[in-house]
């Protein structure tokens, strides 16, 4: 069985708006939202508390337009 990976949220800053949704459906508390060096709060996952349910994708509208 191959293990899930944690799901990347953004691969560059264009790519997330920092809505904070993806922090808030996260059942585990795995995700903070961290200041990048403008200032602006980008999420950063805890790979080690992340469960990879793939909510924090799902619910990402960024991820939904990109598909
Ligand atoms: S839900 Fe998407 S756009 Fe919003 S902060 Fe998370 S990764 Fe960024
Ligand atoms: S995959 Fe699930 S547990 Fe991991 S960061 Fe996303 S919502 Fe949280």
């Amino acid at each position: 069985m191959t293990e899930k990976r944690v799901p990347v949220l953004f691969s560059n800053d264009s790519e997330c708006c920092g809505c904070s949704a993806c922090y808030a459906v996260c059942p585990k508390g795995a995700i903070s939202m961290i200041p990048n060096r403008y200032g602006f709060l980008y999420p950063m996952i805890d790979e080690v508390v992340c469960v990879r349910c793939g909510k924090c994708l799902s619910v990402c509208a960024f991820k939904k337009k990109l598909a």
